[in-house]
């Protein structure tokens, strides 16, 4: 039975702890707003060391914004693919600086491992999914190992698969909250209305939902927001996150940590 070298709990416990606290939490934070979940999330010593993970896409701004509000040096982990839109790059830049926030952490796949698994950028045409988890699913695995859980802007209308998500969710031993869970498009508008924040500039494009050039199109009238990820097949998540406990997919075998993600290479960018 695996067990915490440092603290002795096994996997087990550790995981059933997280889950009797994400239904605990759910039960106090009935009821309460986005701004109280996310609060708690980030001020409470309870919930240990917490990092919200940011796409900066085209709703991120909100959530990004109540994190300006609370802790502007609050930890937010940005996973770089080196397949993002420049559009995406500039506006992470921006948006960042313009709500003063420090804690940004650029997440990258080690370039050795780039390197070897997908030398000539197309692993994304031959398998998605080895792709989504080279780029995203194991580097942002290794850079939650500092971490006790994480924020995440997953909204219930997105996608027939989130529409139970709740505020506070269990994922293997940490806890994962969605403060957002219950907002609606027509909220969000108008949250970025009231409080005049920056759009990403893809969805003036028809973009309502944006993640990797090779693998987001635009979205037509009366299609679901995210109808342009993947389109053409049936991968709806990149395995970051997990339905009912399980992951959509299996991802591959966590490795080392990067000593400085930052500072690896970055490849060749596209716009819109
Ligand atoms: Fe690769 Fe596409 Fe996944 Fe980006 S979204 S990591 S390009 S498969």
């Amino acid at each position: 039975m695996p067990r915490d070298t440092v603290t002795g709990v096994t996997d087990e416990v550790a995981e059933a702890r997280a889950a009797a606290e994400a239904r605990a939490l759910n039960e106090r934070f009935a009821g309460a707003t986005a701004q109280e979940v996310l609060r708690h999330a980030l001020t409470d010593p309870a919930m240990g060391r917490i990092a919200t993970v940011s796409s900066f896409g085209a709703e991120s701004v909100v959530l990004l914004h109540m994190i300006s509000q609370i802790d502007r040096a609050a930890p937010v982990l940005f996973i770089d693919t080196q397949m993002l839109f420049e559009e995406t790059l500039q506006y992470q830049t921006d948006v960042a600086e313009q709500l003063g926030l420090t804690g940004i952490e650029v997440v990258r796949a080690p370039a050795p491992e780039l390197a070897k698994a997908d030398p000539d950028d197309t692993l994304h045409k031959r398998s998605t999914d080895a792709c989504c988890d080279l780029r995203k699913t194991v580097p942002l695995a290794n850079a939650l190992l500092a971490y006790d859980g994480w924020v995440t802007g997953r909204k219930r209308f997105q996608a027939e698969a989130r529409a139970a998500l709740d505020y506070f969710e269990s994922e293997g031993p940490r806890v994962k909250v969605n403060p957002l869970a219950g907002w609606s498009a027509t909220d969000l508008k108008a949250y970025m209305d009231e409080h005049d924040l920056p759009r990403h500039p893809l969805v003036a494009k028809g973009y309502p939902s944006i993640g990797c050039w090779p693998c987001t199109t635009p979205v037509k009238e009366g299609e679901d927001p995210r109808a342009g990820r993947w389109r053409g097949e049936e991968k709806e998540e990149c395995g970051i996150h997990f339905i009912d406990g399980k992951v959509v997919r299996g991802p591959l075998p966590v490795s080392e940590p990067a000593s400085d993600p930052v500072a690896e290479a970055a490849p060749e960018r596209k716009s819109a």
